[in-house]
Order: structure tokens, then C-alpha cells, then sequence
């Protein structure tokens, strides 16, 4: 990758998957210098064979591991039937699944798709009509608000959420982000930003969208109750109070959906990534009757949306999930891993941040040297995959399914490294 933050040598296979990458791949995502084959379980394995512990989870793609078993066979099942697209017709597993989502969420109603940012961009799309429709709103007139230093996708209009963007990919979506109608920015975390937003702008404000524990940013918690004042904040207002779900929900922060920790009741809920258990993508919004009940046919939805496959993975995967009693597991690995971690009282690391095994390694600000990427080159150097997370953070994110004995020899590397970093 030429990157002076590269510290190890890498091997010819290794570079020939890269230099294809540099070459053919027209930007894209993969900024570490890994070449996966195959993962399973926990674990993952290179061009050479090399031999990983997976601290990532794909960015919480896999909370129920790779390849788990139930979900592949689902999957599977549904391919071999032949049922990989249904659109324009009924398939069995659309259904089951919302049907499935309902039981273990209350919601009156699902919405599929494929990707986290297209189901945010459903949310948006939702949110507005309910605006025009229930608050009156003039058209053209309805804010969506967000908290800064969201993340929601890289479609143009989940791009125009965010408070960082290039401005090359101008005009955005007008009336939405993190500035409310009258200039307030409202950042992530601090309910008096909230609070003077709406009571300026609570005329024009439809929802209020924001990740419970934003993850693109850096696996950020708010502060303890955060998430109640925002709830009974938008209802006072008659603002949507919208959660994007697709990092730090199903089971990653130690609850089925993370904004349960706060024992509040979101408007609309935004769902992805490991919805089908990394298998197939598959994405969507839950949202009661009230508001769902407001699209009308082909408003939302797309080709590959709700496809068998997918949901019946989802089928799949919700189960896991519930069987294995996944969130339950997050919080205790979570609490183990932060112990033996804060325990080794690590140089460079200043703070843990997150839930369960949603956790960012919050490193000093000053050495130079002492940089994310630099030291997950060195994790992926001895065997653990991780990731920069923000500008000065780590992302720790095992799959839930992990044991105990690959968390805490994993939790070894990063020590080791920490220690012997300079
Ligand atoms: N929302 C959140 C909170 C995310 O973290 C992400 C992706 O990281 C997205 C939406 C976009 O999901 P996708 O990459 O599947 O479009």
C-alpha cells in the first residue's frame, strides 16, 4: 500500500490481490493490506493461509459468526430452491421474517431492502411523508435532523445526513443534517442542543435520526439517559424519533437492539449488516401502522430487496441470536475483554468506550507514531484483525459466538502490541 504506517513485510500473494485492487477498483473500501480466502467461526485465514482472530466482525457484519451453521444451511436452502428474486410475486419468507420481527420487536410493520444506507434513505423518505401528511408541513419545508458526526451510508441523501462530507458531491439533499432550519447544530450526545433545536424549529422538524451508539464516528456512547430525554423530547414536539440500528444493533451492544438498554420506544428502527447474519444483504425499517401505513405500493423497494435468500438467512439469524442468547454473551465477553484490558493498564490508551463488544480503544492524542492504523497493522501482523475507528480510536468488535479462550488470546495480541509499541 506504500504507506509509511506499513510495518510488515507483505507476502507476493498477498500483493498481487492487492495491486489488482489499486489498479482495477475504482475507489472502494479495503485500506488494510489483508487478502481474507475464508473465515469461520471466529476466525478468518489469508492468501498464505495465515491464520486470524477476527476482531471485527466485518464492522458487526457477523455478530453470529461466520458461516454459522443454521444460517448457511437457511440460506442455502432457499438458493437451491431456486427463489433468489420474487419481485414482482410472494415468497414465504418476506412474510415469516416480518411476521418474525414483530414478535420480537412490537413493531406493526417491516420494510425490506438491501443495504444500511438504502434503509436509511426508506427512513427519510418515510419521515418527510409523514410530515406533509400528519404535521402539515408546507412541501418542501420538512427538516430531517440528525446529531453530528453521524453516519448513515454513502447514497447521495445518506451523504447529505452527514456533518463531514465532499463537497464535490454537491447539491445534497436540502433540509436535512445536523444544522437544524436555524442554524443550531445539534451534536451527538448533548440534549440541550436538542432541546433548543426544537423548541426553534419543532414546526418544521419531522424526525430526528441518530445511531444509539454512533459507530462510524468512533463507537461513541452518549452520556447515561441520553437516549430517554431524546425520546420524551421528540414526543413533546411531535417529532419521529428515528434509530439507525445497522452497527450497533442485534445483539453487538449487548441488547437485541441497542436503544432497549435505554428501555425507550423509537419511532422507526433502521436495520442492516448483520440483519442476515453477513450471509446475503438484506437491510429494512420497522415502524408501526400509523406511519408505515402511509407508503403506498412500489414507494420503497427494489429488485433485490427481501430476497428469499436473505430473509430466510434472517430467519435464520434472528434465531441464533435469541437461542444463543447473543446480547446476553456481548455484554459479558464485553465486560471480561474491558476488564482484562483496563487490568493491563495499557500505555497509549487513554479510555474504553461502547457496550458489550461494541468497544473503541480510545488512544492518546499527541505521538505521532502512535497512530490507529499503525498499531491495527500490527494487530493484523500477529494475528488479530481489527480497525481504526475515528480519528483516535481502535475498534474491538469479535463476533458474539466468540469463546472465551480465542477472546482473551486475542485480547494478549493487543496487549502485547500496546506494550511494545513506542
Ligand atoms: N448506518 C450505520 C449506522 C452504519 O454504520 C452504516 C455502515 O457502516 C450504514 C448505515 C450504511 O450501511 P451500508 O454500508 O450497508 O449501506
Amino acid at each position: 500500500m506504500g504507506s509509511t504506517e506499513e510495518i510488515y513485510e507483505i507476502s507476493t500473494k498477498t500483493q498481487e490481490v492487492v495491486d489488482d485492487y489499486e489498479s482495477y477498483v475504482g475507489g472502494g473500501f479495503a485500506p488494510y493490506p489483508v487478502a481474507l480466502t475464508h473465515t469461520k467461526g471466529s476466525k478468518a485465514w489469508d492468501v498464505d493461509g495465515k491464520e486470524y482472530i477476527d476482531f471485527l466482525s466485518m464492522y458487526s457484519v457477523v455478530n453470529m459468526g461466520h458461516g454459522h451453521p443454521k444460517i448457511l444451511a437457511a440460506a442455502v436452502q432457499a438458493m437451491t430452491e431456486g427463489a433468489v428474486v420474487n419481485l414482482p410475486f410472494h415468497s414465504p419468507y418476506y412474510g415469516k421474517l416480518a411476521k418474525k420481527l414483530h414478535d420480537l420487536f412490537g413493531y406493526d410493520k417491516f420494510v425490506a431492502m438491501t443495504s444500511g444506507a438504502e434503509a436509511a434513505d426508506a427512513a427519510v423518505k418515510i419521515a418527510r411523508k409523514w410530515g406533509y401528511i400528519s404535521k402539515n408541513i408546507p412541501e418542501g419545508k420538512c427538516h430531517i435532523l440528525t446529531a453530528a458526526a453521524c453516519y448513515h451510508g454513502v447514497t447521495l441523501s445518506t451523504v447529505s445526513l452527514a456533518s463531514k462530507k465532499s463537497s464535490a458531491f454537491g447539491p445534497f439533499v436540502p433540509n436535512v443534517g445536523s444544522t437544524a432550519p436555524s442554524g443550531k447544530v445539534v451534536a451527538f450526545g448533548v440534549i440541550d442542543d436538542l432541546r433548543e433545536a426544537l423548541e426553534v424549529d419543532g414546526e418544521r422538524i419531522v424526525a430526528f435520526i441518530i445511531e444509539p451508539i454512533q459507530g462510524s464516528a468512533g463507537i461513541v456512547a452518549p452520556p447515561k439517559g441520553y437516549l430517554k430525554e431524546v425520546a420524551a423530547l421528540c414526543k413533546g414536539h411531535n417529532v419521529l424519533f428515528i434509530v439507525d440500528e445497522v452497527q450497533c444493533g442485534l445483539g453487538r451492544a449487548g441488547a437485541n437492539l441497542c436503544h432497549l438498554r435505554d428501555g425507550v420506544r423509537p419511532d422507526l428502527v433502521v436495520l442492516g449488516k448483520a440483519l442476515a447474519g453477513g450471509m446475503y444483504p438484506l437491510s429494512g425499517v420497522l415502524g408501526d401502522d400509523h406511519i408505515m401505513g402511509l407508503l403506498d405500493p412500489f414507494e420503497i423497494g427494489s429488485t433485490m430487496a427481501a430476497n428469499p435468500v436473505g430473509c430466510a438467512a434472517a430467519l435464520a439469524a434472528l434465531d441464533v441470536l435469541v437461542d444463543e442468547d447473543l446480547s446476553q454473551r456481548s455484554n459479558e465477553l464485553g465486560d471480561l475483554l474491558r476488564s482484562n484490558l483496563k487490568a493491563a493498564n495499557l500505555p497509549h490508551i487513554t479510555a474504553f468506550n461502547g457496550a458489550g463488544l461494541f468497544m473503541s480503544l480510545v488512544l492518546e492524542d499527541k505521538p505521532p507514531k502512535v497512530t490507529p492504523r499503525r498499531i491495527v497493522s500490527l494487530l493484523a501482523q500477529r494475528g488479530v484483525l481489527a480497525s481504526a475507528a475515528g480519528l483516535r480510536r481502535i475498534r474491538i468488535c469479535p463476533p458474539l459466538t466468540i469463546s472465551k479462550e480465542e477472546l482473551l488470546k486475542g485480547a494478549e495480541v493487543v496487549i502485547g502490541v500496546m506494550r511494545d509499541i513506542e
